[in-house]
């Protein structure tokens, strides 16, 4: 495995070859689990309830050699890095939709936990929690459970929007997440859910149909540090109703968590986004569903298209029963 960058749009690609597993049990149950190593354990006494192990096949290894380096006019390096499995419950047959709200909370309790341990070692850059649900998501088990990658490299997506958020913070002073929010909940239309002071919304310019972003109301640049009145039960509650709706009609659906980047490293490509960093960015979770193909969506030439206005799938989906 290496990491190459593409000099032009600046993407890290993680290029080799990952063995498919010919693994017919699952790993995740009694007693293979139990021969695992466990990063982290909860309850840390007696049956648990949420475990994390190291991905059986990772794409980043946290040993080796991180070294960057040329090839010719390109950049190179190893596969370094921190790839886990989050598995959110014992019970094979269970979503994390199908969880209560404190067995949610204590997956979201887990993904911040490992986030925040991860930026300890000063050379990951960005630490990443995802979820893919579903065969169509390219989910690699079917026994609910979610990833944690610590890279040293911040992901594009991300660079794009640091860049944006600080721009925003420029010009304006403000965050452009808190501007968001505070302009859709004036306006409504695209708003999902609300759970105290968090928002389930339809982005503006959603690039999938029922693509969903949750976020706090409350300026907060870190998911994994919460501030006073960061309730994370009442964001359990939110993302279980939230979940719970695409259960009835998206088999499928990515989700990502994401947080600012490991503020300890303050070198490299990192370096001028530190100023204004814990003003202008401000965690988020986004959701993208993957629906029938009644409604495509797809992108041409990076452009997306998407046949579903964020308004009609919010007004869609406050509509259908999230069920409890
Ligand atoms: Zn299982
Ligand atoms: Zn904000
Ligand atoms: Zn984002």
């Amino acid at each position: 495995m290496e990491i190459r960058r593409d000099p032009i749009t600046q993407s890290w690609v993680v290029l080799g070859h990952r063995e498919a597993s010919d693994e017919t049990n699952c790993p995740f149950e009694k007693p293979a689990i139990d021969k695992q190593q466990a990063i982290l354990s909860w309850p840390a006494e007696g049956p648990w309830q949420v475990r994390v192990v190291p991905h059986p096949d990772p794409l980043y290894r946290i040993e080796g050699e991180a070294g960057r380096r040329a090839d010719g006019i390109y950049d190179k390096m190893g596969p370094v890095g921190a790839h886990e499995v989050v598995v959110e419950t014992p019970d094979h047959n269970k979503r994390l939709s199908q969880l209560t709200d404190e067995e949610i909370e204590r997956v979201i309790w887990v993904w911040a936990t490992r986030v925040a341990d991860l930026k300890k070692d000063l050379r990951l850059k960005h630490v990443t929690v995802y979820k893919n649900q579903g065969v169509l998501s390219g989910e690699e088990w079917p026994h609910a459970h979610s990833e944690v990658t610590g890279t040293i490299f911040v992901p594009r997506r991300i660079k794009y929007e640091l860049r944006a958020s600080r721009e925003w913070y420029r010009e304006k002073e403000r965050c452009v997440f808190c501007d968001i929010v505070r302009q859709e909940e004036k306006l409504g239309k695209r708003i999902v859910d609300v759970q105290g002071d968090y928002y389930a919304l339809c982005p503006y310019a959603a690039r999938v149909p029922y693509e969903i972003w949750v976020l706090h109301r409350r300026h907060n640049h870190l998911f994994e540090t919460p501030k006073p009145g960061g309730n994370r039960r009442q964001l359990a509650a939110l993302l279980g109703r939230v979940l719970r709706r695409l259960d009835k009609f998206a088999p499928a659906y990515h989700l990502v968590v994401h947080t600012a980047p490991n503020t300890r490293n303050k070198k490299g490509e990192l370096a001028g986004y530190w100023k204004t960093l814990a003003d202008d960015f401000h965690w988020h979770i986004e959701i993208l569903p993957i629906v029938e193909s009644r409604s495509k969506s797809y992108s041409i030439k990076e452009t997306y298209f998407n046949a579903v206005l964020p308004e009609q799938a919010a007004e869609y989906l406050r509509s259908v029963d999230p069920g409890s």
